[in-house]
């Protein structure tokens, strides 16, 4: 029995007006997303991570112009911020409210997505507050963000998210301002809140240790589009695109010492202001052939398992 997507993007392509002309963030972006999935947004800055979570979460600049499709089958109808998508940013102190005590930020989305008092809904805050990680609750739900360190901020963040019960959590980055035993353990909560509550998440970050810790599949994303997509074990362990590989190689471990001169992918990415013809990544490809600067790659595989690469191609 097939199972009815939560998220089904089509062909998205995201650009903003620029003084010459547009600037492309997404150039066609295709996604599925099942419900309770985990996937890992990958690559480098600028390739459209972030541009994506937006679109899916609805909180793209109204001056951005969108086309393509974005459709949430397993919920029938558009999807409510807040109460549907949940959002994790990067930064947890700069989207906390720095003047209201955390409860009252916690409490603030239960009130108003279910039909609960406020005394209903702070106490359900001060639960979340616990099965966070953040102790003794009780008396801690009165302290404003400044009171709490960069990981527990994230923490509280994250209770403001899930307080409604999304189906889906969406997350930009919500490590990378954390220091590595701290991010270790805002993922492991992740983790174990879309498992315990069945959401699903789409989580974006430029490491793939980070996606390798917490995504069932990962996408790879490069100037504006994906590049590759598979089950994690089989993108980290056997990655087919060259960017992919390249990513990888570049990607520094906390199990081997760093390798001399640092590894780095040559080149740098196409000028978002231009039009593409042929491969995105040829300028910086090791096996591109005369072909791959005028033809652009299709997609080989499935939806879910596939490469967009000539090496590849049939
Ligand atoms: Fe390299 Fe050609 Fe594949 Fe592009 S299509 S990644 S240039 S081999």
């Amino acid at each position: 029995m097939s199972t009815i997507p939560l998220l089904s993007v089509r062909a998205l392509r995201v650009c903003f007006a620029a003084d010459k002309g547009r600037i492309w963030a997404l150039r066609g972006f295709d996604f599925v997303l099942d419900p309770g999935e985990r996937v890992a947004l990958v690559g480098e800055s600028g390739a459209g991570k972030s541009t994506a979570l937006l679109a899916i979460a609805g909180l793209l600049d109204r001056q951005a112009q969108v086309e393509g499709t974005l459709d949430f089958p397993a919920l029938g109808r558009r999807p409510i911020p807040g109460k549907d998508i949940g959002f994790v940013f990067q930064d947890p102190f700069s989207s906390l409210d720095p003047v209201m005590d955390v409860a009252t930020q916690i409490a603030e989305p239960i009130r108003f997505h279910k039909d609960v008092s406020w005394r209903v809904a702070r106490a359900q805050a001060v639960a979340l507050l616990r099965r966070v990680g953040i102790e003794p609750a009780g008396a801690r739900a009165r302290d404003v963000p400044h009171r709490f360190s960069g990981g527990e901020r994230q923490r509280i963040a994250i209770a403001i998210a899930i307080a409604a019960g999304p189906k889906l959590l969406l997350a930009d980055e919500p490590t990378s301002a954390l220091d590595t035993a701290t991010q270790a353990q805002i993922l492991d909560l992740l983790d174990s809140l879309v498992r315990e509550r069945g959401m699903a998440l789409v989580l974006v970050t430029h490491d793939p240790a980070v996606a390798a810790r917490i995504a069932d599949r990962i996408l790879v994303l490069y100037a504006g589009r994906c590049v590759e997509a598979g089950p994690s074990a089989r993108v980290l362990g056997a990655p087919r695109h060259p960017y992919t590989r390249a990513l990888l190689a570049a990607a520094l471990s906390l199990a081997r010492p760093p390798p001399r001169p640092l590894p780095e992918i040559p080149g740098t990415p196409p000028d978002p202001e231009a039009a593409l013809v042929g491969c995105s990544f040829a300028p910086r490809c090791a096996f591109a052939q005369p072909h791959c600067r005028t033809f652009s790659p299709g997609w080989t595989g499935t939806p879910r398992d596939g490469v967009a690469c000539h090496l590849f191609s049939p």
